[in-house]
C-alpha cells in the first residue's frame, strides 16, 4: 500500500491559526505544498467503523444518468460536487449535466457539494474573487438543490494555494483534495484525501486492497470519478467499474456514505 498515504501522520497542527501574511509571497508551487501537508483544519476522526464515499465532480450528466442509478439501485447516497456556472455546457469529453438535472439528484435524495461557480483554479483566484465564486455557487446551487446542498467543496483540478485553503476552510465544512490517501486518526478537514475511481487507473483488485486497509486502519475511503459510460475518459469510470466499486465495499459490510453522512460519522458538525 505504499502509493496509499493516512491522513493521519501530521504534526504541529494548529488549526485556530490564520495564515501569516508572508506566505502568500510564497512561489505557487510551494503554496501548493504547503496547503498539501499543513493542516488547517485537524480533526480526530471517531467513526467506529470504516466509511466509504463515491463523489463525483464537475458533474457530467452521465454521473447522473448512470452513476446516480448504479448507487440508487444500491441504496447509497452519492456526493455531487458542481460548478454550476459550467451547468448544461458540452465540454471535451462530455455534456455537463444542466440545472434541471442537479435538480433531479437533490430530489433522489443526493448530495449536492460547492465545485466553485465557473470551475476554476482556486490558487489563480483573488482573494475577492473567490469569495464571489463560492457565493455565486451557492446561491446557483441553493435555487435548485435546496436542502440537499451542503458545505461540502471540492477544488477544481485539486488546485489550491495555501491562503486560498485557508479562505475555504472558514466557509466550508470540508474541501476534498485530489491527493491520493485514506482519511483515519488526525485528519485535515481542508485537505481531505481521496482515490481514483477510474478505469483507466484502478481494478478489481486494487479496489479490494483498498478497502482491506480501509477496514484494517479504520479509515474513510473518498472515490472520486467525472464520467460514467462503457466507454469512460481519462478520468471517468464505467458503469461496470462503478458497480464493482460499490458491491467490493457492500461485500465486506463497509457503510457507504455521502459525504456529508460521513462527516456526522465522524464527529464533525456541519
Ligand atoms: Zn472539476
Amino acid at each position: 500500500m505504499n502509493s496509499i498515504t493516512a491522513n493521519s501522520e501530521w504534526v504541529g497542527a494548529r488549526g485556530s491559526e490564520r495564515a501569516p501574511k508572508r506566505l502568500t509571497g510564497l512561489c505557487a508551487s510551494g503554496s501548493r505544498y504547503l496547503a498539501r501537508i499543513v493542516p488547517t483544519k485537524p480533526v480526530r476522526a471517531k467513526n467506529a467503523h470504516p466509511i466509504v464515499s463515491f463523489t463525483f465532480d464537475d458533474v457530467p450528466d452521465s454521473a447522473r444518468t448512470n452513476g446516480a442509478r448504479i448507487l440508487d439501485r444500491h441504496g447509497v447516497r452519492g456526493t455531487f460536487y458542481v460548478a454550476p456556472g459550467i451547468c448544461g455546457t458540452q465540454d471535451e469529453h462530455w455534456t455537463v449535466i444542466d440545472m434541471r438535472g442537479v435538480a433531479d439528484l437533490a430530489r433522489s435524495g443526493h448530495e449536492i457539494g460547492c465545485h466553485t461557480y465557473s470551475h476554476v483554479k482556486v490558487q489563480s483566484l483573488t482573494q475577492s474573487d473567490l469569495a464571489r465564486e463560492t457565493q455565486r455557487c451557492f446561491e446557483a446551487l441553493r435555487d435548485v438543490g435546496g436542502s440537499a446542498v451542503s458545505k461540502n467543496f471540492a477544488y477544481p483540478f485539486g488546485n489550491v494555494s495555501f491562503p486560498r485553503k485557508f479562505q475555504l476552510d472558514a466557509q466550508f465544512t470540508s474541501c476534498r483534495s485530489i491527493y491520493t490517501g485514506l482519511n483515519s486518526g488526525l485528519i485535515d478537514l481542508a485537505m481531505l484525501r481521496s482515490v481514483e475511481l477510474y478505469d483507466r487507473t484502478s481494478t478489481e483488485k486494487s479496489i479490494n486492497a483498498i478497502l482491506d486497509h480501509a477496514i484494517a486502519t479504520n479509515a474513510w475511503v473518498i472515490f472520486y470519478t467525472h464520467d460514467v459510460t462503457p466507454n469512460p475518459s481519462w478520468i471517468g469510470a464505467s458503469p461496470t467499474h462503478l458497480d464493482m466499486a460499490v458491491r467490493a465495499a457492500k461485500a465486506r459490510g463497509i457503510q457507504c456514505l455521502a459525504v456529508d453522512e460521513a462527516l456526522t460519522a465522524i464527529g464533525v458538525r456541519a
